[in-house]
């Protein structure tokens, strides 16, 4: 990367700490939201990155943002787990709601978890990918802002609607995906901008509804479903289970209520653990799957999702970010 910086884990930690406190971030928003953005640099995820502490400092726009938001947590059934944000970010809701969902799962054999009023601007892997290394099988949805269209329109209804999975390996890092139900990640088009990229066919098209490899045209259009017709209806099951299920709102509600245009997701999120002993006598299967996986990683040009991930966590390479944004991130500091 030409001009970049490089930096250590605990230097992109302490710069993310102190940009958001310094933008006005509690210590324990901040420290939760640095941890997500660590994670993400740690593991080749740049759009999750450093590179989103600017999302989270252009949410404090929005008139009902609370950045030192303490979050509720309540128990309305054996099973349910509920987390209020009250306004804050989600990664601190999710501090307090993860390990209570695991500890429930555990007990009960499947367990739920709601999170409410929060805003939502990370990936879903870091919670799957925590319950599943506590051994419990995980999964996570949530909704965003208005920027997909349905297959056959024109204009954004749906967000890009992540759904991540994942399995507990004995012995081994869970298998995960997370994935947007949009063809690719809203950061990814925001990067090529930034980088004076075109973006490929097919990802999104213009605000007259004509495809285009435009990132600036597409963020001003709509991003297109994955699959067509099958990546819209796991869009629109994503806004049930993330909005409706656990009375939160659609991704066109979250547009309509970010009264400072922030771009920044508000509303719940869904995330699910399940014991694999629970149908099967007391124990798991996890061998059996163990089958499944080396079948799979038999055939030539195949691996597993979330690989690509542990293959850089593994290396401890040092993050490299761009000379810009080490400077944008510095004048958050001052
Ligand atoms: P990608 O298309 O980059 O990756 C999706 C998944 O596919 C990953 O788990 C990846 O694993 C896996 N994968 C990729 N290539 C292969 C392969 N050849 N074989 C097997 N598995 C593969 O992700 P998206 O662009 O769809 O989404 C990026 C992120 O954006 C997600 O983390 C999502 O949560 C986040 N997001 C957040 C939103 C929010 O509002 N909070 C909204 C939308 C997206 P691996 O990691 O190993 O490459």
């Amino acid at each position: 990367m030409n001009d970049s910086v490089k930096l250590s884990l605990e230097e992109v930690a302490s710069l993310a700490t102190e940009s958001l406190t310094t933008q006005g971030f509690s210590l324990q928003q901040a420290t939760a939201i640095s941890k997500t953005i660590t994670s993400a640099e740690r593991d080749g995820c740049s759009s999750h990155g450093l590179f989103r502490v600017a999302f989270y400092v252009n949410a404090l726009q929005n008139a009902n943002t609370d950045a030192h938001a303490l979050p509720v947590i309540d128990y309305p059934k054996p099973a349910a787990v509920r987390v209020d944000a009250r306004n804050g970010f989600c990664p601190l809701a999710l501090q307090i709601g993860v390990p209570e969902l695991a500890r429930v799962a555990k007990q009960q054999g499947i367990a739920a978890l709601a999170i409410n009023n929060a805003y939502n601007i990370a990936a879903l892997w870091p919670e799957v990918e925590q319950l599943a290394e506590e051994g419990l099988v995980a999964m996570a949805f949530t909704c965003a802002n208005s920027f997909v269209a349905p297959a056959g329109g024109n204009k954004p209804l749906f967000g890009t609607n992540p759904m991540a999975f994942a399995w507990p390996r004995d012995g081994k890092s869970p298998l995960v995906f997370d994935q947007a139900s949009s063809v690719c990640a809203r950061g990814e088009i925001q990067l090529h901008l930034r980088d004076g990229k075109s973006i490929p066919e097919g990802w999104a098209i213009d605000s007259n509804g004509n495809a285009t490899t435009d990132p600036k045209a597409a963020l001003d259009g709509a991003q297109l479903p994955f699959g067509g017709y099958k990546g819209s209806s796991i869009a629109l099951m994503i806004e049930l289970l993330a909005g409706a299920l656990v009375g939160d709102l659609f991704s066109y509600e979250s547009t309509e209520q970010d009264n400072a245009g922030t771009g920044a997701p508000f509303g719940g999120e869904l995330v699910l653990a399940i014991d694999p002993t629970t149908f099967n006598g007391g124990h798991s299967h996890l061998d059996h799957a163990e089958q499944l996986f080396e079948r799979l990683l038999s055939q030539e040009g195949t691996r597993l999702p979330g690989d690509r991930r542990h293959r850089i966590r593994a290396a401890s390479t040092p993050v490299e970010i761009p000379q810009s944004l080490h400077q944008t991130l510095l004048g958050y500091c001052n």
